[in-house]
């Protein structure tokens, strides 16, 4: 569809569009308030639906560093995407896919590889129109398509990166080329509080509109992110100096729990503000009571539950956020706190995980152990030796991904006496290759994009964990990885008491192990953290902290 027919039928449609950007520095969560707006919205009965542009040149974050990206989430429909659809996902309780998650790179790969089919013969492709037209339009075609009242936009990186003035430039167009009132600017910009002056400043704010103005927007709203309350005169300060009326200015404070984030914007009338501007005359109510009885229960006073994460990526925990978030959801499910330590791999593998040892100690304490998704060697070796931990010492443990292929291995090496056991991804050469690819794998040479990824069909085993915890006989499960169970030694396994307990039956792929003798040492090749919710744990982490609770009775 041309650029015009599109924007003919998105302005007879009516959708409202909610762009986010942000200022001043990275990590004002952004990607926490658009899904907070958006529970708001969802909640008074809207229909809701997000995008996230990215402006960095890859064209998704499968190929970089969890260190330097934070997790990578992964769609139904196989998506690598940025951690922020992770957020949207959990808090709007929906099933985003790949037209949500747009960066610079895909973008310009659509362009070149346009102009290498002929598709711009005899004109010179530029920035305008070309490159924002590209934007513009996979927008207007994700409205048509998921059909909602409201999408909410978030731009990633702040006002005034270089990266970023294409998808600005996108927001200045079609605040022309829709109808008045179809698309609301919302900018949250840092707020700071100077100790040593005792003041809150609201120059960088300030300044970071200016950056704004300079891309041709005016914001229509601001959110100002501070950990404490801004207060009126600073409000007007702020109204007169970027021009954007007091009514649409907001505070987004630093809650505890985060959803109390959706309360405060409840009590301060962001939901009707924001309906009110969109000439919504009678604006609706959210219903959270959802949310403020998980917030009860959250901060209700309770016990703590110290469970394990054996890691690889240590110094933030982004790269483990739906992990994280899923045990947190599973334990106060279960009516508990949870204390979740962060264990380098590595240091248990330097000190052999021997008796008397710090790390020893430390992982003596857990009462669950997690060892979640990985790539590659580093660090194998400690996850081995914690796996070999939980199943001698009857410790439940849930191994997610890598995590099963890891207890696997440890199995063979350890019980099956087969001492070379490993995967190809470790060691080529073994002898012993548990954990191998599959041909179809073994001829992929590139590496974006590449791996099984997305939604699979997982069949449930009767009388197991994974039957006790799903209670179906099928469920649909998101995967991220290279590397399979060799079939070759299903047998053995299964001999010494190992059960396969959730199978892909259409290629006969093992998705969950567990083992007999043991109250929880089950691993799945999938990652259910991806569809654990706040407000709906996932099965297999709810199990895994009853059979930690089980143990403790
Ligand atoms: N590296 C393993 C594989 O590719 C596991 C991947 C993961 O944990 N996501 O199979």
């Amino acid at each position: 569809m041309q650029k015009d027919e599109l924007l003919r039928k998105v302005i007879k449609k009516k959708t409202r569009f909610v762009v986010i950007t942000g200022g001043v520095c990275s990590s004002l969560g952004k990607g926490v308030l658009v899904s907070s707006i958006g529970v708001l919205l969802k909640n008074s009965g809207y229909s809701v639906s997000v995008v996230k542009w990215d402006p960095y040149l890859n064209v998704d974050p499968g190929t970089m560093s969890p260190l330097v990206h934070g997790e990578v989430f992964v769609t139904d429909d196989g998506a690598e995407t940025d951690l922020d659809l992770g957020h949207y996902e959990r808090f709007l309780n929906i099933h985003l896919d790949k037209t949500s998650s747009v960066s610079s790179g895909q973008i310009f790969k659509e362009i070149l590889d346009g102009e290498r089919e002929g598709k711009y013969l005899g004109k010179d492709i530029q920035f305008v129109p070309h490159v924002v037209d590209a934007i513009k339009n996979r927008l207007l075609n994700f409205a048509i398509d998921k059909n909602v009242d409201f999408v909410l936009v978030e731009i990633g990186g702040t006002v005034g990166d270089m990266e970023g003035i294409a998808f600005l430039e996108a927001v200045r167009q079609l605040k022309m080329d829709l109808a008045d009132r179809q698309l609301m600017l919302c900018h949250l910009s840092l707020v700071p509080f100077l100790s040593w002056a005792n003041e809150l400043k609201t120059k960088p704010t300030q300044h970071s509109v200016i950056l704004l103005k300079k891309a041709g927007l005016m914001p229509d709203s601001l959110f100002l992110r501070s950990d404490r309350k801004v207060g009126e005169k600073s409000k007007e300060k702020l109204s007169i100096m970027c021009g954007v009326h007091k009514d649409l200015i907001f505070e987004s404070l630093t809650w505890e729990p985060v959803y109390k984030l959706f309360l405060d914007l409840q009590q301060q009338d962001v939901n009707k503000r924001i309906q009110n501007w969109f000439s919504i005359k009678k604006s609706k109510k959210a219903d959270l009571s959802k949310w403020k009885k998980l917030i009860k229960k959250i901060e209700k006073e309770k016990e703590k539950i110290t469970i394990g994460l054996i890691a690889k990526y240590v110094g933030s925990n982004d790269p483990y956020l739906s992990v994280i978030k899923a045990l947190e959801s599973a334990c106060y499910a279960n009516g508990y706190d949870v204390d979740i330590q962060v264990i380098d791999a590595q240091k248990i593998e330097k000190e052999n995980l021997k008796k008397g040892t710090d790390i020893y100690e430390q992982v003596k304490k857990l009462q669950g152990l997690i060892i979640p998704g990985g790539f590659d060697k580093r660090g194998i070796v400690g996850k081995i030796l914690a796996a070999k931990y939980a199943r001698e010492n009857k410790i439940p443990y849930l191994g997610l991904c890598l995590g099963m292929q890891v207890m696997l291995i440890e199995y063979a090496q350890s019980v099956l006496k087969i001492t070379d056991a490993s995967s190809t991804e470790f060691n080529k050469s073994t002898k012993n290759p548990i954990i191998s690819l599959l041909e179809e794998q073994a001829e992929i040479v590139k590496k974006g994009g590449t791996m099984r990824l997305g939604k699979f069909p997982c069949t449930i085993i009767p009388e197991t964990l994974a039957y006790k915890a799903y209670k179906k006989k099928e469920v649909w499960e998101r995967h991220r990885h290279r590397y399979e169970f060799n079939n070759a030694y299903k047998k053995t396994f299964e001999k010494s008491g190992v059960v396969f307990s959730g199978i892909y039956k259409k290629k006969d792929l093992v998705e969950i192990s567990e083992l007999k003798n043991h109250p929880f040492m089950l691993g799945c090749q999938f990652h259910p953290e991806f569809l654990s919710t706040p407000l709906k744990p996932h099965p297999l982490f709810n199990e895994f902290i009853r059979a930690i609770l089980a143990k403790k009775s």
